[in-house]
């Protein structure tokens, strides 16, 4: 019996008018996962299939295929010929030991069957019920469902259980979002709901070296590699923050200190998002959470920015949410070492916690050339291209 990966989207976003090109983001989706498998990949009109692939990557592409933005839900079903018999031993073998209790689910595409969907499914159910001790139907609420799925081409794709998949939106279908991605657990997390919503992320991350060690930049790398997982590819674009902090450091108010650098990071993040064709800019902020994200906090830093929204995915969930999140996408035990960024760098005692605006605004007027600051390190940052695997 041969083995299919049925692949299912959410229905939703493919009724609209967009239904063409969201289809054909998440068809280059899957065929970019599938690429360094053997494997055909196959449409008819709302269902994807992934047929002729090698047993022993059965689990390597189910991990991979789940990963997918845009698709919902995937069965691993066997693939049989639309004869009574091979269907109903396929459909015993899909009852897995342990089950107590089964129904039997049946779609009948071909009509040229001499049977309905009904009738199927009770005999279905006899053959099941006559061939394993102990088991018994429930249609409410049985243990194991079983699917009979009969096409039009002849054949008919037998499966119990779902595995879900990562939902969302088709990566690419929302434009790009410049994400500000320190070393912490939030930023990654920021990321990757907005990617979900169908974002294409490039990231901006400022390190303070020598004040900060290369080993908190390796963190930042190896994150912005982990995220492509499910983000796909990212451009990762290190800003030396260095000589910017040094003059926030020796012309501004202590307690500022912060506010004035986040203003900076997002003035030069603003300028890249144009740069790189990104129409809003995504923080991990979280509304409390430290003393720069109270709403007097979030609306100094956000007065700095001109033009472009700012998205705070974060904004509304607890922190063991957002750690439940990074461990699984992958990116919590990265985050977690103990290397600092450069917020960490000639940190206040006592930060402000409600900033004044026009306070924040005097600060950061008190640096010299900040515009010819902000030129040079755009001009001398490192690009690092990550292409998903
Ligand atoms: P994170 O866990 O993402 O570091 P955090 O709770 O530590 O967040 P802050 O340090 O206040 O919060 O940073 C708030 C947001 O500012 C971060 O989520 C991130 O988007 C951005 N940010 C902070 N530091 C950096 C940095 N060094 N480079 C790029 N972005 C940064
Ligand atoms: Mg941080």
């Amino acid at each position: 019996m041969e083995k299919v990966i049925l692949l299912r989207y959410g229905e939703l976003f493919l009724k609209g008018r967009n239904r063409s090109s969201f289809e054909s983001a998440l068809i280059d989706s899957i065929k970019r996962a599938l690429a360094p498998y053997e494997c055909n990949f196959s449409r008819t009109q709302n269902r994807y299939y992934v047929e002729n692939y090698r047993p022993e990557q059965e689990r390597s592409l189910v991990d991979r295929l789940t990963k997918i933005f845009g698709l919902c839900s995937l069965s691993v079903a066997v693939k049989v010929a639309s004869d009574y018999e091979q269907m109903y031993a396929a459909a015993l073998s899909a009852v897995p030991e342990g089950s107590k209790t089964f129904c039997v689910r049946v779609k009948r595409a071909d009509k040229r069957m001499n049977k309905n969907s009904m009738q199927i499914a009770m005999e279905a159910g006899g053959y099941i019920l006559g061939r394993r001790q102990g088991l018994s139907v429930d249609l409410f609420t049985p243990d194991t469902t079983v699917n009979i799925d009969i096409r039009e081409n002849g054949c008919a794709y037998v499966y119990s259980g779902k595995v879900e998949c990562a939902g969302g939106m088709p990566l690419g279908t929302a434009g790009g979002g410049m994400l500000l991605l320190s070393g912490g657990f939030d930023s990654p997390v920021a990321g990757y709901r907005m990617a979900r919503r169908g974002m294409k992320i490039t990231a901006v991350h400022y390190h303070s070296y020598p004040h900060t060690g290369l080993q908190a930049r390796q963190k930042v790398l190896d994150i912005a590699k982990t995220m492509t997982r499910y983000c796909g590819d990212i451009r990762l674009i290190v800003v030396s923050f260095t000589k910017i902090q040094e003059e926030i450091h020796r012309r501004c108010d202590g307690d500022f200190m912060i506010t004035v650098m986040r203003r900076v990071m997002v003035r030069i993040a603003e300028r890249l998002a144009v740069d790189n064709g990104c129409g809003a800019l995504i923080t991990g902020e979280s509304l409390g959470q430290v003393a720069s994200q109270t709403v007097a906090g979030i609306t100094s830093t956000e007065d700095a920015v001109q033009q472009l929204p700012v998205f705070r995915p974060l904004i509304g969930m607890d922190k063991y949410e957002i750690m439940d999140t990074a461990a699984k996408i992958g990116t919590y035990d990265i985050s977690k070492q103990p290397y600092e960024d450069c917020c960490t760098v000639f940190l206040p005692k006592n930060p402000v916690i409600n900033p004044k605006l026009d306070k924040a605004r005097a600060e950061e007027a008190k640096l010299v050339d900040l515009d010819a600051m902000i030129d040079e390190a755009i001009k001398e940052a490192e690009i690092i291209e990550y292409t998903a695997d």
